[in-house]
């Protein structure tokens, strides 16, 4: 008789050893340290250092950079894989974790070996937190916008203007701010700082009063001609842009990340939900409703890993990740909020109680929607790839 049994094949989406075991750190830590308070943590409104701290102290605070600047040395994708563990326990500690990651990469990747070495080891290990300060009050999606003035003076610059929205804002110990050195100059005149909570001149303004990720702080940032060394400029003048657009361009990929680990959560309170609640003498999860709720809520989460992976899995061979990472981001975002909604919608009148978990899933979807780029401006970058592709086929 001939096996239609398939053959044994190994796996082409199987983790590592190395990746199993820090996707395993982080869930355990995620589900026995963070899960177990974060309503309440939500409830106050409350960002908690020392699991910050912990998270340090487990090597999750820079996964993705090497060993002898204090980092895990692991792939992109394994800080995905993290990333994705903590949000589905606590989806603020997961972004505030998220940006910190950002902030070090614009040093990684644009600072000189000095900054390097004196910047990034304490905040690989979890002692110095890390923010990335672009938005302002008139220049949101559109970044180049920007006016936070950089006056040159003689030994470095004086900083004026006022940033918004910036997660880490109050808490953060290294800021990387980005402020116009000519106005005039348009993109070209944006460039990079770093600036520390002691600058005479800088000081924290207002807290935002947030829908969801309450247990992340954010805040307003007040620059009144704070002084900025030059040795603590990231990058050349004008280089700015740069550093802030490619070092989103990788943030992205652990939004996503995030967004999935989020996802898989309602997914998993909804499933369990319907699976105990009777209505019309049976579980509404066999009514065939729900089912389909269900149903396409895992085939979202799983297609919103794959991109997710896709990007991370291309960003660590090197390849270009601009539309990969938009696509991760734009989806897996736009899951996320669906999922969460559908969840509150599973659950009935308990899931619009803040007595359960999956009315705070659905307001900290909704940010993802909206921070590190809005999908509108997700489906522009994707759109410009898709035409400039096409423009070189054609060519
Ligand atoms: C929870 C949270 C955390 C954040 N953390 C940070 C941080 O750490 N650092 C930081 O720098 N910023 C941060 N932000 C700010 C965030 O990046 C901005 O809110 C975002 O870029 C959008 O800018 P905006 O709010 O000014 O909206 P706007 O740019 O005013 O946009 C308003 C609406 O118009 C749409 N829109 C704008 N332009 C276009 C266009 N060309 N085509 C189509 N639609 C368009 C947008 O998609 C949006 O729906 C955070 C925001 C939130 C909500």
């Amino acid at each position: 008789m001939v096996s239609t049994a398939t053959p044994t094949r190994p796996d082409p989406f199987a983790l590592s050893e190395e990746e199993r075991s820090v996707r395993d750190t982080a869930r355990e830590f995620a589900q026995r340290e963070l899960a177990p308070t974060v309503a309440q943590r939500d409830e106050e409104e409350r960002y908690e250092r020392g699991l910050f701290t912990r998270m340090g102290e487990l090597g999750l605070t820079g996964i993705p950079y090497p060993e002898e600047l204090g980092g895990a040395g692991l792939s992109y994708f394994a800080w995905a894989l993290a990333c994705e563990e903590i949000a589905a326990a606590d989806m603020g500690m997961a972004i505030s974790l998220s940006v910190h990651v950002l902030s070090q990469l614009c040093i990684f990747s644009h600072g000189t070996d000095e900054q390097k070495s004196r910047l990034l080891p304490p905040m690989t290990a979890g002692t110095h937190l890390g923010a990335f300060a672009l938005t302002e009050p008139g220049a949101g999606s559109d970044a180049a916008a920007l006016s936070l003035a950089a006056r040159r003076t003689d030994d470095g610059y004086a900083l004026t203007g006022t940033k918004v929205w910036i997660t880490n804002g109050g808490e953060a110990d290294i800021y990387v701010v980005f402020a116009t050195v000519d106005r005039s100059h348009g993109p070209e005149g944006i460039t990079a700082f770093v600036v520390t909570p002691d600058t005479p001149g800088f000081v924290v303004g207002s807290h935002e009063r947030k829908m969801g990720i309450r247990d992340s702080p954010a805040a307003e940032l007040v620059f009144e001609e704070a002084l900025v060394p030059e040795a603590d400029r990231l990058g050349a003048e004008g280089e700015g842009l740069k550093v802030a657009l490619g070092s989103l361009a990788s943030g992205r990929i652990s939004i996503a990340a995030a967004c999935t680990g989020l996802g898989r959560a309602a997914l998993e309170h909804a499933t369990r939900y319907a699976s105990q609640r009777t209505q019309f003498g049976r579980t509404i999860a066999e009514q065939e409703m729900i089912q389909a709720i269900l149903a396409d809520a895992a085939v979202a989460v799983e297609a919103s890993r794959l991109l997710t992976w896709r990007a991370a899995r291309l960003r660590d061979a090197g390849g270009s990740i601009n539309a990969a990472s938009s696509m991760a981001k734009m989806f897996a975002s736009d899951t996320a909020m669906q999922v969460a909604t559908d969840a509150v919608q599973v659950y009935g009148g308990a899931g619009y109680s803040r007595d359960n978990p999956v009315e705070r899933f659905m307001r900290d979807a909704k940010g993802a929607q909206i921070y590190e780029g809005s999908n509108q401006i997700q489906r522009l970058i994707i759109a410009q790839h898709l035409i400039e592709e096409q423009g070189r086929a054609d060519r």
